[in-house]
């Protein structure tokens, strides 16, 4: 199973992620977290990207690749995965079809979580507070929601074409959400 998990900042993919690869026993990889770790632990690329991350851009196509394309080789991610946060730029697309391609692998499908934006922008505010994560402050919340709309909302239209996107309500609790998740997966791959 190779999913793509979708969905503006803050929609609340990492927690759905988390659920949807338990259920379909594949791991959950997200860039996001990859990065904050080697942030966290002050690693080189941790030093490179922490400025990018805090003011809420995207850190560069050619850093994301290499490190997702490491993280794909791991022993955990052979029989299948779900990414959460990648690809987000028309490149990523083209670098992860060239992946799966020279391994003769495909995408089952694209889950969008879709979200009302307002109300996304004050649950994020709200989880800032929480975690104390570095990337959520107000402006910087607002500076990733307009890279969204300019880098990766367009990436929708192309896995529609492609007929993979699933697109789900995102607003609700958590357990809301999942439920219908799973259950459109289950009804568009019949597992
Ligand atoms: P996330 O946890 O997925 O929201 O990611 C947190 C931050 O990491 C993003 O705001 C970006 O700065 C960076 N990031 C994560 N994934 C990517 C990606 N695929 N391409 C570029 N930057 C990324």
């Amino acid at each position: 199973m190779r999913l793509l998990i979708m969905g503006p900042p803050g929609a609340g993919k990492g927690t759905q992620a988390a659920i949807i690869g338990e259920h379909y026993g594949v791991p959950a990889i997200s860039t996001g977290n990859i990065f904050r770790t080697a942030i966290t632990n002050r690693t080189e690329l941790g030093e490179r990207i922490k400025r990018i991350i805090s003011e809420g851009g995207y850190v560069p196509d050619s850093l994301t690749l290499k490190v997702l394309i490491e993280r794909l080789q791991e022993e955990d991610a052979k029989d299948g995965w779900l990414l959460d946060g990648f690809p987000r730029t028309l490149r990523q697309v083209k670098a992860l079809d060239g992946e799966l391609k020279v391994h003769n692998l495909h995408l089952d499908a694209v889950v969008s979580l879709t979200a009302d934006e307002e109300a996304i922008v004050q649950r994020m505010l709200k989880r800032a507070e929480i975690e104390n994560r570095p990337d959520d402050n107000e402006e910087t919340i607002r500076n990733r929601m307009e890279v969204y709309h300019e880098q990766t909302d367009p990436l929708l239209d192309v896995y529609r074409e492609r007929g993979l996107l699933i697109e789900v309500d995102g607003m609700g609790d958590v357990g809301e959400v999942s439920q219908r998740v799973l259950a459109a997966l289950a009804e568009r791959l019949g597992r």
